[in-house]
């Protein structure tokens, strides 16, 4: 989109006052009201607890539950824990799951199409960040059509009914009455209710606009969508937004063990007690070869960069013509696979599955491998 259709459609996408109003006087408390009364009066421990508390709630109501369940189905959960997580995200005022899932479905499918991505990071960081809500937007309009599932799953519909009822009672009267019970009504709902939702709203919009800008790729380079270890932290494990661009039904974002997915954790946790099942994993291949493929990219970009001689080339184009070569026997196996389960034959079908599950291993193995090799190659020019 062209500087001169954006700013046309500015001057012709209405102002959208409530959302504005509410985004604007939050954000005004926070930064006012919240640190002057700290100065003043000071915050109990009470306070800081349901601060942490209400904004841990929040981010994994929105991670686990809005956007890696609801958005992307990457795990199933048993109605008790979707309840808690329909009122954990709910409450953090970033409208109802199927309203939000709709958006970030067409987000994925349509990413940074400045026409079509509701918080396209082509139209700039502050239009992904926040200035996609503050005008009705034609990019911002609600498609339906992409979240028929969700219409029927009985909890997205419960809570799109209930929200704005859930929102102020989260909001407003849990707060108030916490408030009450630990003996200081204004301290709870200024750290509580307003500082914590102002830290949830945009530590999660981040997500649009940093995590589509600062970071590394190194799963794949055809979007913008990048991983970085300190959004991670902050975003519950939503900052490993490379990965997850390529690997949406993959329900984790960061996939190594130390990779800072509290998300991932939380969903793990409630696999042991019984609360959720299929959890959804990318196969191990696909990861690798998307890794060696931009690790080849690199690769590339370094040997030209250091000038290096016709050796050091040839033996880089002949470790892509053996990546190129087992990603072909992986496709070959992937379509054995595919005519075994239709035979009949149940004891035959055993025996060849075990010889087919060796000879994926022994294909991963060799990616592995490669990888080392790319590795040692590239280190070398150094
Ligand atoms: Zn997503
Ligand atoms: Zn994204």
């Amino acid at each position: 989109m062209s500087e001169a259709i954006q700013a046309e459609e500015k001057e012709q996408a209405p102002v959208n006052w409530a959302v504005t109003a509410v985004l604007g006087l939050t954000f005004l408390t926070a930064i006012t009201v919240v640190p002057w009364y700290g100065f003043v009066h000071g915050y109990s421990t009470w306070n800081w607890i349901f601060f942490g508390l209400f904004l841990a709630m929040n981010g994994i109501g929105i991670g686990s539950g809005y956007h890696r369940l609801w958005s992307h189905r990457t795990y199933d959960a048993n109605s008790l824990l979707k309840v808690l997580l329909a009122i954990m995200g709910g409450m953090s005022l970033q409208n109802s799951i199927i309203v939000w899932s709709a958006r970030h479905r067409i987000h994925h499918r349509d990413v940074d199409n400045n026409e079509k991505d509701p918080y396209s990071i082509g139209r700039g960081f502050w239009f992904a960040h926040i200035g996609w809500m503050l005008r009705d937007y034609k990019s911002g309009e609600v498609d339906y059509s992409v979240v028929r599932d969700l219409q029927r799953d009985p909890v997205a519909v419960w809570q799109d009914h209930w929200y704005w009822t859930l929102v102020w009672v989260t909001n407003g009267a849990v707060p108030l009455i916490l408030g009450w019970l630990t003996g200081n009504i204004i301290a709870m709902f200024l750290l509580a209710g307003v500082a914590r939702l102002v830290v949830n709203h945009h530590v999660t919009f981040f997500i649009n606009s940093l995590a589509h800008m600062w970071g590394k790729q190194p799963y794949t380079d055809k979007n913008t969508a990048r991983d970085q270890h300190f959004l991670a932290l902050i975003t519950y494990g939503e900052g490993y937004h490379n990965y997850h661009h390529l690997f949406q039904s993959d329900y984790r974002c960061g996939i190594r063990w130390w990779h800072l997915d509290i998300n991932k954790w939380f969903i793990s946790t409630c696999a042991l007690l019984g609360l959720v099942r299929n959890r959804q994993r990318a196969p191990q291949f696909k990861v690798l070869r998307a890794r060696l493929n931009m690790e080849f990219k690199a690769a590339r970009k370094k040997l030209e960069q250091a000038g290096a001689g016709a050796s050091w080339k040839e033996q880089l184009e002949s470790e892509y013509a053996q990546f190129v070569e087992i990603i072909k026997q992986w496709q070959q196996l992937q379509m054995e696979r595919v005519a075994q389960s239709r035979q009949k034959l149940a004891d035959r079908i055993e025996t060849e599955r075990a010889l087919l599950s060796t000879h994926y291993r022994e294909l991963e193995f060799s990616l592995k491998m490669q990888r080392k090799r790319l590795a040692l190659l590239t280190a070398q020019l150094m």
